[in-house]
This record gives structure tokens, C-alpha cells and sequence, in this order.
């Protein structure tokens, strides 16, 4: 699909080349503030898997740009931590590490100045390897890293939102997120195709059981790490099976469409009009920022000096 027919497609695609978002994710975190408000009198934020950075820009502009108290900006803080490389953006500290890693959590505190963050988001997606199974395992596997990591640094009352994809097992993560916070709701917004099993969890609230001291230690299983968090947690762990499971246990978090009617569909085709007037013709945008670091870079540098050499 062309640069231009992927305009037409994917008007939330335009639309973030015209506002100036690196990547289309930015609606969806528009249109779940818009929904929540959760990003109202924000001093500290992580957002976690945040390359290219539209969920950055957004909060960066919402906390910044758009502040209704910017005598407070000095005390504001936002870090953004993936594994991929990120091109600066306005206000944003950026992290190149593993949410996996207990290091990564470390390096956060230490910049925060050992305070705790009242907003922790994650957009995390590993790379999809096509089998089935094994893909809903790596990003359940990325939520609950997301989710231990969160534990670790949210003040009580904030808010957690994180992309899960509805599996199986979902009503599981459900269930945990239901001891942590107030609140859970699962979230698809507008901008989100309603082909993908792509959805929100947004967790308001957060207020653990008081006798629960989250710490990460790369050699504590998931289910080490919520022990006591709740007397049966360890049953509620995605890798555990429903064997395990009593149906009074499973819970089912509301779900809520956020957008809007009138918001552009994503799964509809727009056609945009042609004009005699030259101001008027919808040119096709480039990029808002270019690929930092990607794959294919070594080979258009080999192929640009001559030394690509293709075998036979
Ligand atoms: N929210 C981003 C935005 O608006 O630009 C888009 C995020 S993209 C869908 C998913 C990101 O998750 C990728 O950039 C990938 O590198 C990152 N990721 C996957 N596993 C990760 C990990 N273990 N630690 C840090 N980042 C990770």
C-alpha cells in the first residue's frame, strides 16, 4: 500500500502527520483521557515502550504546553523508556532500556529523585513472531513486566493504563489488577481498529493491600513477585492453567468504546476529494520523524556504496 492510499485508508494516519504525532497511537491516548481525564495534574510520568514517542508528545504537550498551572512545569517530569533508540522530544527524558529489567526501574527512581510517579502508561508490543501461541505469551509476559514495574514506582491513587490484547486468559490479569486498584476498565478507543484484539486497561486508583512491599528481583517468578499481594494470586498468574481456576474467581473488567461516534472510524476508507484550488489538494505528508535506528539501515548503506552483494 502506497504513502498516499494509506492517507486515505487511515485518516487517523493523516491526521497525526498533520498535527505533527510521530505514529497514530496518539488518538488512543487522547481518546481515553477524553474518556478518563487521567492526565489532569500530572507531576510525574512514565511512559513505558514509548518509541517512537506519540504518547509522549501527547502528554508532553497536555502537561506542558496546554498547562493550566505552568508556574508548576519546573516540578514536572516525564520519562520515556524503550528499547529502541528515540529521537528527543520537548520536556521528555528518554530511557533506552528493557521494562524487564530491574535496572530500568532503578535508573527511573534515580531520576525522579526517588519520588513516585502519579501516571505510569505502557503501548508495549513485542516482535511478532507468527505463532500464534507464543505471541500472546510474550505480551502477556510484557504486561505483567509493565505491571510489576508500575507496582514499584506509582504513588497510591494513580493510575495505570496499559495495551493488552482480549486472549484467553485475560480475565486473569483482570482479577490481579482488581487487588492493586480501585477501579479497572477495559478500554477500546475509536483510533484502535475494531478488527484487532487490541484493547486498554485502565486502572484508577492504585491502592495495594497494606501489607504488600512490591520488590523486583529478576530471580522472583511473577507469582513470587504478587505472593501475599493477595492469599490467592498465585492462581490468577497467566502462565497458570484454568485448571486451577474456580469460576467465582474470574472477573470480567467493563468495557467502554471511547472516541466518540463522530470520531473517525479506523476501520473505513475515506476518500478525499480532489480540488482545482492548489491550496486545497491533499498532498501525501512525509513522515513526522524518520526511522531512528531501523533494521534495514546497514543494507541501504551497504547498497548506496556498491557493497551489497547479492548471492545467487
Ligand atoms: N506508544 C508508542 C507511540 O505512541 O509512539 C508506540 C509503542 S510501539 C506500539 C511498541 C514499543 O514497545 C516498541 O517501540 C518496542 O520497542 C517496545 N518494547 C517492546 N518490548 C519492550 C521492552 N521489553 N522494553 C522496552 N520497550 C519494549
Amino acid at each position: 500500500m502506497g504513502k498516499g492510499s494509506k492517507d486515505k485508508r487511515d485518516l487517523y494516519y493523516r491526521k497525526a502527520k498533520e498535527l505533527g504525532y510521530r505514529a497514530r497511537s496518539a488518538f488512543k491516548l487522547l481518546q481515553l483521557n477524553e474518556e478518563f481525564h487521567f492526565l489532569d495534574d500530572l507531576e510525574r510520568v512514565v511512559d513505558l515502550c514509548a518509541a517512537p514517542g506519540s504518547w509522549s508528545q501527547v502528554l508532553s504537550r497536555i502537561m506542558f504546553e496546554e498547562s493550566k498551572n505552568p508556574e508548576n512545569n519546573d516540578n514536572k517530569k516525564i520519562i520515556a523508556v524503550d528499547l529502541q533508540p528515540m529521537s528527543p522530544i520537548d520536556n521528555v527524558t528518554t530511557l533506552q532500556a528493557d521494562i524487564t529489567h530491574p535496572r530500568t526501574l532503578a535508573r527511573i527512581l534515580e531520576l525522579f529523585g526517588n519520588e513516585k510517579a502519579d501516571f505510569v502508561c505502557s503501548d508495549g508490543a513485542p516482535d511478532v513472531t507468527g505463532l500464534h501461541d507464543l505471541d500472546e505469551y510474550v505480551q502477556q509476559q510484557l504486561i505483567m513486566s509493565a505491571l510489576q514495574l508500575t507496582t514499584c514506582i506509582l504513588k497510591p491513587q494513580g493510575t495505570f493504563v496499559a495495551k493488552i490484547f482480549r486472549g484467553r486468559d485475560i480475565d486473569m490479569l483482570y482479577s490481579q489488577l482488581g487487588y492493586l486498584f480501585d477501579r479497572v476498565v477495559c478500554a477500546k478507543p475509536r483510533s484502535s481498529r475494531g478488527t484487532s484484539l487490541e484493547a486498554f486497561i485502565v486502572c484508577l486508583g492504585y491502592n495495594p493491600p497494606a501489607n504488600w512491599e512490591p520488590e523486583l528481583d529478576m530471580n522472583k517468578s511473577v507469582e513470587e513477585f504478587f505472593q501475599g499481594c493477595y492469599k490467592s494470586v498465585s492462581k490468577l498468574t497467566i502462565e497458570d492453567k484454568l485448571i486451577e481456576w474456580h469460576d467465582e474467581e474470574r472477573s470480567v473488567a467493563p468495557f467502554m468504546s471511547c472516541g466518540g461516534l463522530n470520531s473517525i472510524d479506523s476501520d473505513a476508507t475515506y476518500h478525499i476529494e480532489p480540488s482545482n484550488d492548489p491550496q486545497q489538494t491533499r498532498q501525501s505528508l512525509d513522515p513526522i520523524q524518520s526511522p531512528t535506528n531501523p533494521p534495514y539501515k546497514k543494507a541501504l548503506e551497504l547498497k548506496r556504496s556498491g557493497k551489497l552483494n547479492r548471492g545467487v
